[in-house]
């Protein structure tokens, strides 16, 4: 089944530079920024820069050397923001079951201070 992205949405237009954002990395195929309500000292939003809604979607549809720019990308943002020594959480919401807000495939790397039991 086809997924119906939405050029509209708010990462979409961080990736055409229509609205600006604070900028961690970049590689050709992932974009790393601040989220803009940050949930821990650290909390930085990492997307492929292609049209993807979800990881399924993602990783039906991407090509290998996306996937691998995107992952890399994840890595590289936790080591530039300083989190090797200490650690990190990495999330992704999708669906309405996660509340995603935005309907552009992005992982959460949280950080900064001890972040709790994810279950809990
Ligand atoms: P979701 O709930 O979809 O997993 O997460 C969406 C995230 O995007 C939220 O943490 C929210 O704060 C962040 N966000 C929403 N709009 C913007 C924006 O315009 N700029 C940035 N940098 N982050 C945003």
């Amino acid at each position: 089944t086809a997924v119906s992205y939405d050029p509209d949405n708010i990462f979409a237009k961080i990736l055409r530079g229509e609205i600006p954002c604070n900028k961690v990395f970049e590689n050709e195929h992932a974009l790393a920024f601040h989220d803009i309500n940050p949930q821990a000292p650290v909390h930085v939003l990492v997307i492929p820069k292609g049209e993807y809604v979800s990881p399924e979607d993602f990783t039906a549809r991407a090509s290998d050397a996306e996937i691998a720019g995107f992952m890399r990308a994840v890595g590289e943002t936790a080591r530039q923001l300083g989190l090797t020594a200490n650690g990190y959480r990495l999330l992704a919401n999708h669906g309405p079951d996660s509340r995603q807000e935005v309907a552009h495939l992005h992982v959460h790397i949280t950080g900064g201070r001890d972040l709790g039991r994810l279950l809990e």
